[in-house]
């Protein structure tokens, strides 16, 4: 879910977090191609649902698959990857991630950065409302002959978590999730280490926050989609727990403040943004494969992302949710229960269009994924609701995730201009955003 290593926007002069965000991915594919050599244990899981720190607590290394699969987009061998899943028998409508990371098993299992990946101990099924999930690990136990533990997540299908939901995932926290994490490490269970890792985690959930809601500020000082994916980076990944994205979350907090103090813009690929003409709300994942061309698309007409949904698959932690020390598995059962895929679409019309209203924007885009039934399912319908509940205007584009095939950047490029004239010409009549 988030870039990192070579894709980092190259800014004239780099912030520090920047730097940091760089070094901390590139680092953790680094200590994958050694866990083996070390003796350590691999653990498959999903970043929507991930329970990184109860992995950290054993010692395991968490892999996560989507990131393997974006990362391998935005460095041009995604193509081949599906190419090859396909030749082996995957249809055309299968998730383009799934397609990525099949045909990079098939081609030795060297990760983006060209280093090999750990072969998974064990696959830590989190199943938080994405149906590919269970089909992937299916695909993926067969190929390894590894053992699965699932734990099932009841969808928020009423929009709330109830106490019995939260039990139900707490006792298979308790009597699956965790007697399998004790065979694969060989460690007993420590609560009060993860304790430890869950203080950490809301430290850095706190930072993170504050540099989303930033973007309330005019002229924002982020773009909350396209830089919002590195920001995400570190606690989407194996960080959320540790000091490192503690220290990182501080500093890149520490940056975005006084950007904000100095009326200053977000930070673009170019440089940095010299006006701030259109405010946007983004949903839906963004495309890999053509990441930059795309974010120039918006900079190249002055338009700054405030706020997104993708920014929360991995924690909508600006709901006011933090991961708990005093209350360790019932928190990590919330998260499990609160992630975006979990939602159901009134919730999800509900918060992006309270992302309209309070982060001022001036409409919404929709970015429909080909491959995301998950994301795309419904958001014709969202488009119109959220139309009529905040009165702004929405656009709708479409494109993929790691499948270079459906990024039409001429189709892209021409819609994006027909949504600014509209809201010109809105601006030109009088009504207001
Ligand atoms: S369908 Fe969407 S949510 Fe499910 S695995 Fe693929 S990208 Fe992730």
């Amino acid at each position: 879910m988030t870039p990192g290593t070579r894709d980092a926007p190259p800014t004239a002069t780099k912030d520090a977090s920047q730097e940091r965000q760089k070094q901390l991915i590139g680092g953790y594919f680094d200590e994958l191609a050694e866990v083996e050599r070390r003796g350590r244990k691999a653990v498959y899981t999903f970043v929507p649902g991930n329970l990184t720190e109860l992995l950290l607590a054993f010692d395991v290394a968490p892999v996560l698959p989507e990131i393997n699969a974006l990362q391998s987009g935005m460095r041009g061998l995604s193509k081949d990857y599906i190419a090859l899943a396909e030749k082996a028998g995957h249809s055309e409508d299968v998730c383009t991630y799934v397609k990525c990371d099949l045909g990079m098993l098939e081609s030795g299992n060297i990760g983006p950065t060209g280093k090999r990946l750990p072969s998974p101990d064990l696959l830590l099924l989190s199943y938080t409302g994405c149906f590919t999930f269970l089909k992937w690990f299916e695909l993926l136990r067969e190929k390894y002959r590894c053992p699965v533990t699932m734990l099932h997540v009841p969808y928020q299908a009423d929009g709330r978590i109830t106490d019995e939901m939260r039990t139900y995932v707490v006792d298979q926290l308790r009597k699956k999730v965790i007697p399998a994490l004790e065979r694969v490490s060989g460690r007993a269970y420590d609560e009060d280490r993860l304790r430890q890792l869950l203080a950490r985690s809301a430290q850095a959930e706190d930072d993170l926050v504050r540099v989303l809601e930033s973007a309330k500020h005019r002229p924002s000082p982020i773009d909350a989609y396209f830089g919002g994916v590195y920001y995400i980076g570190p606690i989407f990944t194996a960080f959320r727990g540790t000091q490192e994205a503690v220290d990182y979350y501080r500093l890149l907090r520490e940056e975005v403040e006084q950007r904000v103090r100095l009326g200053q813009g977000p930070v673009l690929p170019e440089g940095a943004l010299s006006q701030e003409r259109y405010r946007l709300v983004v949903e839906g994942p963004p495309n890999w494969t053509s990441f930059r061309r795309f974010w120039k698309m918006f900079s190249d007409e002055g338009a700054v992302v405030v706020a997104s949904t993708y920014t929360k698959v991995g924690g909508v932690y600006d709901d006011g949710f933090r991961h708990d020390p005093e209350r360790p598995l019932e928190s990590l059962a919330e998260y499990c229960l609160g992630c975006y895929t979990n939602l159901n679409l009134p919730a999800r019309v509900e918060k992006t269009a309270r992302y309209v209203l309070d982060y001022e924007a001036d409409g919404f885009l929709i970015n429909s994924v080909k491959s995301c039934n998950s994301f795309s399912a419904g958001q014709l319908m969202m488009l119109r609701e959220i139309e009529n509940r905040t009165g702004r205007p929405g656009g709708f584009i479409e494109s993929d995730l790691v499948d270079p095939r459906y990024f039409s950047a001429a189709n892209i490029k021409n819609r994006l201009e027909s949504y600014f004239q509209m809201i010109e010409q809105r601006r030109s009549a009088g009504v207001s955003a």
